[in-house]
């Protein structure tokens, strides 16, 4: 099954394409970490991207489309693909489906993840992630069971992003606003189109996921 996850940033993208990767056997394709594995390797294109992203604006379409097509010609996507964070404007929308086109792929389902934009500063504020395996937390909504334990590895150090601040927020929401929600429309005249209620708990979006992709 190849889908996509769309939702504003904190939505809860990355926390549930990690819960749907093993059920469904999709790997999760997220340009926000192949982006930030560029930079912390500190080639060219990490070094294009990096104050794109910590101003928490776009980087270029050709950039992150080139990386998607490369990627999923990878034989690890050959059971199927969950796409995180891309495509996020209307021109990698349309040349996600060239490329689909070309490979011969094409997309099961597009899930909104809805949520209220007042939600959003706090969840990205307290977000944090496992330094050794990449595990999500958040400082109220998901703390890890033992207090600096990563339930997942047993980690104990643990990094929070660049651009996860108050002020670099808004300008990722007015991102979101301006540029990637009007790709809904591409999507519902499609077809493909379903939601979900992302303000319910972890869980709970979870299981409304589960429903919808069994459906
Ligand atoms: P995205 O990938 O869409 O940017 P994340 O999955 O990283 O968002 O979630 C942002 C933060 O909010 C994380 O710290 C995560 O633990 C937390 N979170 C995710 N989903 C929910 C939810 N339904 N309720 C409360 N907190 C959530
Ligand atoms: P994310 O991890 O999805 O929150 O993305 C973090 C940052 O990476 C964004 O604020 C953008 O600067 C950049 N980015 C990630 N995905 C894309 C994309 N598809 N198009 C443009 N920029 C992206």
């Amino acid at each position: 099954m190849n889908i996509i996850l769309l939702g504003a940033p904190g939505a809860g993208k990355g926390t549930q394409a990690k819960r749907l990767e093993e059920r469904y056997q999709m790997v999760q394709l997220s340009t926000g970490d192949m982006l930030r594995a560029a930079v912390a390797s500190g080639s060219e294109l990490g070094g294009r991207a990096k104050e794109i992203m910590d101003a928490g604006e776009l980087v270029p379409d050709d950039l992150v489309i080139r990386m998607i097509s490369v990627r999923i010609d990878e034989p690890d996507c050959a059971e199927g693909f969950l796409l995180d964070g891309f495509p996020r404007t209307t021109a990698q929308a349309g040349a996600l489906d060239a490329m689909l086109a070309e490979k011969g792929l094409r997309l099961d389902a597009v899930i909104q993840i809805r949520v209220d934009e007042e939600a959003l500063v706090e969840r990205i504020t307290g977000r944090f992630t496992c330094a050794a395996c990449g595990a999500g937390y958040h400082d109220k909504f998901q703390r890890p069971e033992r207090e600096g334990v990563c339930d997942n590895c047993g980690g104990t150090d643990f990094v929070r992003r660049d651009d996860d601040n108050e002020e670099t927020v808004r300008n990722r929401m007015e991102a979101y606003r301006a540029q990637t929600a009007p790709i809904l429309p591409h999507y519902e005249a499609q077809g493909l189109l379903l939601g979900v209620d992302g303000m319910a708990d972890i869980d709970e979006v979870t299981e409304q996921l589960y429903k919808v992709l069994d459906g």
